[in-house]
């Protein structure tokens, strides 16, 4: 295996795997690659690409790194929960109860799409699941102080 480092018109670098080099001018060839970000084709290879060699011909795994947390303050959290029920109050057409009806009917395009929130019982929400209708659970803030 060869990996090159790509990039595309709009300037994303990725990694691209390729059996060999022929192999990897075949797909260029071919269109066949394309960036990951915006799905361009127009891919060049970047001239100081590092070729890696592995044993395995699958692709080696990709190494997950996610972000690190910010570490917040439980005071720093309160703030944020409240600012974010604070802007759903002040964007989101308050449904009440028919929350699970209106999000299935904006899934299903029966209803115009608009931010909606309300409530749900757990069946309903299992309902929603099952039909993979998306929504998100907003975390109360406790008020207590
Ligand atoms: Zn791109």
């Amino acid at each position: 295996m060869v990996v090159y480092d790509l990039i595309c018109a709009a300037e994303h670098r990725f990694e691209g795997w390729f059996p060999s080099f022929e192999g990897y001018q075949e797909q260029a060839k071919k269109g066949l690659i394309s960036c990951p970000s915006c799905g361009s084709t127009e891919v060049e290879k970047l001239p100081h690409a590092c070729a890696v060699h592995v044993k395995k011909e699958t692709p080696a795994p990709r190494p997950e790194t996610p972000a690190p947390a910010p570490a917040l303050s439980e005071a720093e959290v309160k703030e944020l929960l409240v600012r974010m029920n604070q802007y759903v109050r002040d964007n989101f057409e308050n449904v009440g109860p028919r929350f699970a009806a209106e999000a299935r009917a904006i899934y299903h395009g029966e209803k115009e799409e608009k931010p909606i929130y309300g409530s749900a019982t757990q069946d309903e929400r299992r309902e929603l699941d099952d039909e993979g209708v998306p929504y998100g659970i907003l975390p109360k803030p406790k008020l207590d102080s």
